[in-house]
């Protein structure tokens, strides 16, 4: 017997329900028909949704320029990211890794939140002054949620402007710039430039009285696992929610692939905003194709039911 996690046995369990005829089936596609492109369908849904679980990836962050190292000339110096943000690679070379990940810092304090971001800062705050939730789930470790105004955010791998540390495990915010001063001028990212090969004891250190370990980035590097009380957290949100936003992201790409099913076959409203549509996307119930800093803000825009005290 297998022992999955019980957010994924959940998560298997549900997918399995929804195949058959059951309680919840009456709005489930079980058709494969294509999903609405409707603005004004959409519209109506979001109107009476009272709890709104938005999951984001890294299509939201591109259009803020933000560079993942994935991909089609997705290098930094020889390497992309999965050659970089594993716990082998760190522990081989933090000062290669810690040169990567001051690099990623340094970028991001020259980008901003894109209208997408705002729409969905937007949209919480103004909801919540009607007494309704919106949530955000994202993969993205930039912090462009919270810079935008994001309050419930599940940043399910970390942040870049979070360390951990490796003796003590203290996970501190640190929007230092340089994160140390030997990583000061360092982490250049053309293919030609030699690792700066800074000693350990140079690195950024624990600051914690008695400690002074090796810090590390506070985010999932490969090869880890997420958070156990994370997820159940994300768990709870799913479980409540009436309307799900899957954006900048496809539904067969983590984390939509994940979490947008298990919403799905409770026969709760699923749009997606993204630049593609794969066959996933065909048991949701809208999707919106396009950037989603074009295809978002519109959708979000206060509704003309929606009154503000
Ligand atoms: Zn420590």
């Amino acid at each position: 017997m297998i022992f999955l996690p019980l957010h994924t046995r959940r998560l298997v369990i549900q997918v399995c329900c929804g195949l058959k005829a059951g309680p919840h089936q009456k709005s489930v596609n079980l058709e494969m028909s294509r999903p609405s492109s409707n603005l004004a369908e959409f519209r109506e849904a979001f109107s009476k949704a009272k709890h709104i679980a938005v999951i984001t990836g890294a299509g939201v962050s591109a259009e803020s320029g933000v560079p993942t190292f994935r991909g089609a000339g997705g290098y930094w110096r020889k390497w992309q990211a999965q050659h970089l943000a594993t716990p082998e690679a760190f522990a081989r070379n933090p000062s290669r890794v810690w040169e990567f990940y001051h690099y990623r810092r340094e970028v991001m304090m020259t980008k901003s939140p894109n209208p997408a971001h705002v729409a969905i800062a937007e949209c919480e705050s103004r909801l919540r002054k009607q007494g309704r939730k919106v949530v955000v789930i994202t993969q993205n470790i930039d912090e462009l949620h919270r810079k935008a105004g994001t309050r419930n955010l599940f940043e399910i791998h970390g942040s870049l402007f979070r360390t951990r540390c490796t003796t003590c495990s203290s996970v501190k915010e640190n929007y230092k710039s340089p994160v140390c001063p030997a990583l000061e001028g360092k982490g250049a990212p053309d293919p030609e430039v030699q690792d700066a090969v800074i000693p350990v004891q140079d690195l950024p250190r624990c600051e914690e009285i008695g400690c002074s370990g090796l810090l590390r980035p506070n985010v999932v590097w490969f090869g880890e696992t997420l958070d156990s009380n994370l997820l159940g957290e994300v768990e709870k949100e799913l479980e409540m929610c009436d309307l799900c936003l899957v954006v900048g992201t496809s539904s067969v790409v983590y984390p939509a692939a994940m979490f947008a099913p298990q919403v799905a076959a409770r026969g709760v409203p699923v749009a997606e905003f993204n630049m593609e549509s794969t066959p996933a996307t065909m048991g949701f119930t809208f999707h919106f194709q396009g950037p989603c800093g074009t295809t978002l803000p519109p959708a979000l825009a206060r509704h003309e039911t929606e009154i503000i005290s």
